[in-house]
């Protein structure tokens, strides 16, 4: 097993992709031979973005960041989604102890599904770490600015897709 190539899932709706999002997968990255962002198609939270949108937007953003990286779409059980990526590693990014009541939760109940796969929490910088997909878009509904927590790409976008109020 020495040789094998490590996997690591990084799981998300990317509703968009943040720049603490981002220092995540360059975190992780180097953690792993190879990373697979999942992203989820996620109907329950009604995404701004459909998922190819999304799909796309995470594939842009990380296309700098080199051939280790694989953005992959899933809507199945994410125990699923990593076994048939062959991961060993689920990756999730911590912000905050209102993050690590569900992430505590979610870890420990995949244990359960899968115990060969270990879920590993990353902090992003701390200048990133209050950064949030659904407070971009509040912000952004509201006319606020959001250009320090995504890239200007994808604020772009989300002005587009909020137009009425964007300043
Ligand atoms: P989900 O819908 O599963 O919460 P998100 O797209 O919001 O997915 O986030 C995916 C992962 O990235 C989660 O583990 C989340 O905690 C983490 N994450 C999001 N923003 C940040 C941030 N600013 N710093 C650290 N981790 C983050």
């Amino acid at each position: 097993m020495t040789n094998a190539r490590r996997i690591g899932v990084y799981p998300g709706t990317f509703d968009p992709v943040t720049l603490g999002h981002m220092d995540i997968i360059r975190r992780g990255a180097k953690l792993v031979d190879k990373l697979v962002i999942g992203v989820t198609t996620n109907a329950s939270k009604s995404p701004l973005f459909s998922v190819d949108e999304r799909l796309a937007m995470v594939q842009r953003e990380c296309a700098p960041l080199g051939a280790s990286i694989e953005v992959v779409p899933f809507d199945s059980l994410l125990m699923h989604f990593a076994q048939a990526q062959g991961a060993s590693i689920i990756l999730r990014g911590l912000r905050a102890v209102a993050d690590f009541e569900y992430e505590y939760q979610m870890a420990g109940m995949n244990q359960y599904l899968d115990a060969s796969i270990e879920t590993v929490f990353l902090m992003a910088d701390v200048s990133l770490q209050p950064i949030a997909s659904r407070l971009v878009k509040e912000i952004a509904g509201l006319g606020g600015d959001i250009s320090r927590f995504v890239s200007p790409a994808v604020r772009e976008q989300v002005l587009a897709r909020l137009p009425s109020r964007a300043t």
